[in-house]
């Protein structure tokens, strides 16, 4: 099949497109209408139609598949590898949710997962979708504020949590920190459940609110959980926004629409059959680890892995080992983890057998040439930038090897997943850009399936967040992005890193892009800082390939390049070389923070943090003055 007449269909006749996709799943009852759409931005797809996330992931493949492995949970930290078919996984899934009602847990409420990247995790999730709860997981990495913050405005009756994380070699124990923010949060849920998987020293239980799994999952041993059949628009979990840019917002997923949406995306985008492996090296915390590592590849039939773990150690070549053992065919990562394998001996990769790997797709953040290069020619597979959002739930920009694969344009994230009307709208007259222009990319709603229902709790923020940019009402994804003559979109940054400097209005991802492109540069962070007489001034912060090259002069280069690119209006005004960026563990560069060191402010929530160091980093190189520039 052609690409541009699969996305044809699914713009020109939506209904057909998704009630044939919708044939993919299980439905108890079938839709009743594929789409309501009389109270836009909402919209409600397959309204009327009931199902269920596990059933979909788990129980429907026990006749065919009951002895596949669905989970292999892989933890370079603990050295053990837990295997799991369907079988097991749906006893497994079963336990858990008959522990989850013993609590007291109900359809539609909320369970909030503060875990590490464990095959337990994907069972506490499917055991909430089993019985209708909504599950809320909290990603691991997040301390006792951000914790907090999450469970005061999911307000769940249980919270699931681990003893301990454990991240390279050091053991992270949880339940303090559930403690700190069960102190703070204004409505703490009446359970914690904790998973002991006997990595913290000590287990600090408060006797009626804090349990152990164990010996309650040992007295449900046998238990059978009947499914919830939920109507389609139910919610079927909340996930927070990463917080890059502002307050995270509560995402709320439906049922029908997002498990169609996976289904599709299985096979369309990622080309995975039932039976095939699918090693996504995200986090169950983050929408990819949601959508990529828990329902999509269960929803497909697949086998999903689970790393637990640094890319590098045992030593840097454990992800392509596991590729090779158990026959990986898609993996999916992000930028930042392939520059981290950059830094290896590529020899690494070439001593593994990886002849049924196909395919790897990138996401998260921008795909910069030289890594795309980098990784493309080491592993000699085809690699797909991929763009989209927690709010979307699953690609917004890709190319569709199950479909047809269509030339890579490095830079490029590629063309529309089907169901999305992209537009690349002007921010000041609301009309849509020419080719090769620069605007906002939006979406033309209703939005597909799968993606957000609404903002939890908050309508009016849905709206004002998404909807609200516009004359007309479209989604904007606050991202600013360009089209080329032959439709393939390149994303230049957020809309909200974009600087003023007198007058003129500067994307910092440009002046980024211009500072890596000289060749002494590893990467490069650029904020917009008050100037008293421009308005702002962009200020750059870099690291470089060696550590010992001469920084004032690369700092100088770096400035010079800038202008002869970009123009002199665009030349930073200082440039800081430094041996680390700071960024949140999902690899995305915290500019909100470096911009506040830069104008002598509070760095505000620190807690996404992943390398404390950098930011003393930062503040060191602003006390001992920049490295070229004022
Ligand atoms: P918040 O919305 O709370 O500030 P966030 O936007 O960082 O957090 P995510 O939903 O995890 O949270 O990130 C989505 C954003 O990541 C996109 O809007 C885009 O800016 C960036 N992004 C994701 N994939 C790509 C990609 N392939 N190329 C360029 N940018 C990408
Ligand atoms: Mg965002």
């Amino acid at each position: 099949m052609r690409y541009e007449d699969f996305h044809r269909r699914s713009i020109e006749q939506p209904e057909a497109f998704w009630a044939d996709a919708a044939k993919a799943i299980d439905w108890h009852t079938p839709p009743q209408a594929i789409l309501e759409y009389d109270n836009p931005p909402f919209r409600r797809w397959f309204a009327g139609g009931t199902t269920n996330l596990c059933h979909n992931a788990v129980d429907r493949h026990l006749d065919a598949r009951g002895e596949q492995l669905a989970l292999v949970g892989w933890s370079s930290e603990t050295g053990q590898v837990r295997e799991l078919s369907y079988r097991q996984l749906h006893c497994e899934v079963n336990v858990f949710a008959a522990v989850l009602r013993s609590l007291g847990v109900g359809k539609g409420e909320r369970v909030v997962i503060y875990m590490p990247h464990t095959v337990e995790a994907a069972i506490a999730m499917l055991a909430c979708a089993r019985i209708g709860a909504i599950h809320s997981v909290v990603f691991g990495g997040f301390a006792a504020h951000n914790l907090a913050l999450r469970i005061d405005d999911a307000k769940p009756r249980v919270l699931v949590c681990a003893d301990a994380g454990i991240r390279g070699g050091k053991v992270i124990p949880f339940k303090p920190l559930v403690d700190q923010a069960l102190a703070r949060a204004q409505h703490p849920p009446a359970h914690v459940l904790v998973v002991n998987r006997g990595l913290a020293a000590e287990l600090p239980l408060l006797p009626g609110r804090d349990l152990e799994y164990g010996p309650l999952a040992a007295r449900h041993a046998d238990a059978e959980v009947p499914v919830e059949w939920l109507e389609s628009n139910e919610p079927s979990y909340i996930l927070y926004t990463s917080g890059t840019t502002g307050k995270p917002k509560g995402v709320q997923r439906d049922v029908g629409g997002y498990a169609v949406a996976l289904a599709l995306s299985m096979w369309a985008i990622y080309d995975i059959r039932p039976g095939q492996v699918m090693f996504s090296t995200s986090d169950i915390g983050w929408v990819v680890g949601h959508s990529y590592n828990v329902y999509g590849p269960l929803i497909a039939g697949a086998t999903s892995i689970l790393y637990e773990g640094l890319p590098t150690s045992p030593d840097p070549g454990i992800w392509w080992r596991i590729c090779e053992k158990y026959g990986v065919r898609t993996m999916f990562s992000s930028p930042t983890a392939v520059r981290v394998l950059k830094k290896q001996d590529p020899q690494w990769l070439r001593s593994c057998d990886l002849s049924r790997l196909q395919y790897l797709f990138l996401a998260g953040e921008p795909l910069d040439e030289p890594t795309a290069d980098w990784i493309t020619t080491a592993l000699g597979k085809t690699v797909i930038d991929n763009y989209w959002q927690t709010e979307t739930g699953w690609p917004v920009l890709t190319l569709m090897p199950g479909v047809e694969m269509k030339p890579v344009k490095l830079g490029s994230p590629g063309l529309p997943a089907p169901g999305y009307r992209l537009r690349v709208i002007d921010e000041n007259t609301g009309q849509d850009v020419g080719p090769g222009q620069k605007g906002v990319l939006a979406i033309q709603p209703p939005l597909p399936p799968g993606c957000l229902s609404t903002v939890w709790g908050d309508d009016g923020r849905f709206i004002a967040s998404y909807f609200s940019h516009f004359k007309e009402q479209l989604y904007s994804s606050l991202d600013w992005a360009i089209r080329d003559a032959d439709g393939y979109t390149f994303i230049l940054g957020r809309t909200d890193d974009v600087i003023n400097v007198a007058g003129h209005r500067l994307g910092t991802r440009e002046i980024e892009e211009s500072v890596s492109s000289h060749p002494a540069v590893a990467e490069a962070a650029v904020i917009g800082v008050q100037d008293a007489i421009k308005g702002q001034v962009p200020v750059v912060f870099a690291t470089l390939k060696r550590s010992d090259g001469d920084a004032g002069e690369a700092a100088a280069e770096m400035m010079r390049t800038v202008s002869e690119q970009l123009g002199a209006v665009a030349r930073p005004s200082r440039v800081y070389v430094v041996n680390a960026l700071p960024k949140t563990r999902s690899g995305k560069l915290l500019r909100r923070s470096l911009q506040a060191l830069a104008e002598q402010r509070d760095p505000g929530d620190l807690s996404t943090l992943d390398d404390p160091n950098a930011l003393e980093e930062v503040r060191r190189a602003l006390e001992r003055g920049a490295d070229a520039g004022a």
